[in-house]
Order: structure tokens, then sequence, then C-alpha cells
């Protein structure tokens, strides 16, 4: 890995592209996945790297429905797990979600590298690899189909954080509650899922532990409250307005940093 200054003004970005970059060399991460993690910090770059209040929203409706779900299952791709390993195990312990690889460009060995990696980080199971993944995902036509019979199939909410807009549709018509971490709010996956966190997933991931931690703790009665509450059009509304009031503030100052 190259070794970025703590200094740098990009660190916390440069280091993320490192993680990517390091997980395309170990074969877990695949080229396209650079791509998409690219128009990811396109986004991230105008909302100022940071959690915005609406994207708060849509993590608590997500882990009430999470904690409230019967088949709780966090869908895993390469990108995800080398960002954010750890937390994804710790969410699918606090909401009792099952873990379960799915890849749009799967190879055997890539689905056992990443089972592997989230077994180092603690996993005590991963679904979805191998023979595992047996069952099928009807109108899909990647290879994004091809689910576990005891993880996506049978789940009844779904996370899938860096999703494409094809599957978020599917799982959809096949009834199952979506929810989406994507810095995109006009991507098809956002605008399809039930629930749309607007916000990088590396933000996202642990505000969601901590949250589900909390939460746990609530009756389910106060979980049903956030769900029936919570209302996706007007939080994404609210994200694309935090976007063009952003842009808006910007373009009257034209030059906005500063040589130091
Ligand atoms: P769709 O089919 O949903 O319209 P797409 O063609 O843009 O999506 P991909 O390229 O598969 O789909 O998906 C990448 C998506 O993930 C992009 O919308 C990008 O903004 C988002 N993304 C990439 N990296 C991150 C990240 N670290 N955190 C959150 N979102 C991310």
């Amino acid at each position: 890995m190259v070794k970025i200054p703590p200094s740098h003004p990009r660190y916390e970005s440069l280091l993320l592209r490192e993680k990517i970059v390091d997980g395309v060399r170990k074969g877990i991460v695949v080229l396209e996945g650079l791509i998409a993690h690219g128009r990811g910090e396109c986004f991230d770059y105008i909302l100022g790297e940071k959690t915005w209040p609406p994207a708060m929203e849509a993590i608590r409706a997500a882990v009430a429905s999470m904690l409230l779900a019967k088949h709780p299952v966090i869908s895993v791709n390469g990108n995800t797990a080398v960002l954010v390993p750890e937390h994804i195990v710790r969410l699918a312990e606090a909401t009792g979600a099952k873990i379960e690889v799915n890849l749009f460009y799967r190879t055997r060995e890539r689905e056992e590298k990443i089972a592997q990696l989230l077994k180092e980080y603690g996993a005590k199971e991963v679904l979805g690899v191998g023979d595992d993944a047996s069952a099928t995902i009807p109108e899909l036509h990647s290879e994004r189909r091809r689910v576990s019979p005891r993880g996506i199939l049978v789940a009844d909410v779904v996370l899938v954080p860096l999703e494409d807009g094809d599957r978020t549709e599917a799982l959809r018509r096949m009834g199952k509650t979506v929810i989406a971490i994507d810095l995109n709010p006009f991507s098809r996956t956002a605008q399809m899922a039930n629930i749309t966190i607007v916000d990088n997933v590396v933000r996202a991931m642990p505000l969601m532990v901590k949250e589900a931690l909390k939460l746990k703790k609530e009756p389910p009665q106060v979980l049903r409250e956030i769900i029936e509450r919570y209302d996706n059009r007007k939080v994404l509304g609210e994200m694309i307005k935090i976007i063009m009031d952003r842009l808006k503030e910007l373009s009257q100052k034209g030059v906005f940093l500063e040589i130091k």
C-alpha cells in the first residue's frame, strides 16, 4: 500500500481509495468496483463528506426495520467487504441478521475470499458461497440472481449497500423491504429502495451499529412507530435539496479554497 501522510488534506478519502485498490490486488474487488467507488466519491465531495440529518433519519428507520424483521439479511459485495468488514459483522450481531455474499461478477474464488475476510473479523457464518447460492431471484440476468435459500431468498428485509438498480427492483418485486446505502440519490437503486441512506458506507455502517445497540432496548411498538413515520420520498427530496443548496452556496463564492 502507498503510504499517505495523515497531514494530507484529502487523507481520509485517499485512505479509502487505497483500501479499494488493495482489494483489487487481493482479488476481492473487481475493476468495475473502482468505477463505482469513483462515482460515490464525487457525490461525497459535494455532500462535504458528512452524514446529513435526513441520512440519519433513514439510518434509524433502517435499523428499526432490521430489528423488527423475521429474516434480516446483509448482502455483501467486494467494495463493502473491504471498506467495512468489522461493521458488517457487528451490525449482523446487533440485529440478528445473516450475512450473504452476493456478487455481480461471481467467481468461487472471490466468494471465498470475501467470506474468509468477514470470518477474520468474527463472522460465524457467511451465506452465498459456492453451492449455498443455489436459489435464484426471478427476472434477473446477472450472477446476482443466485442467492442462498437460507438467506436472501427467504429474507423479509435486505440491506444492500452499494447495489445496482435492477437487483433492487427485483427484490422489491419479491415483496422484500430493501434498504440501500448509496451516495447517489439519483441512482436507480436509491430511487427503488424502501429506505435509502444517502451517505458513505464507511460512515453509515458504524452509525447503524450504534443505533442498533440503542434501539434494541426499545419495545417493538417504538420501532414500529419509527417505520410508520418514515417517508423515503421526503428523505430523498431533502438530500437532493442539500446538494442543491451546497452547490448554490459554493457557486456564489466562486473560489472557496485559499492557499495557506
Ligand atoms: P443504478 O443501477 O442503481 O443506477 P449504478 O449504475 O450507478 O446504479 P453501480 O455503479 O453498480 O451502479 O453502483 C455504484 C453506486 O454505489 C453508485 O451510485 C455510487 O454512488 C455508490 N457508491 C460507491 N461507493 C460508495 C460508498 N463508499 N458509499 C456509498 N455509496 C457508494
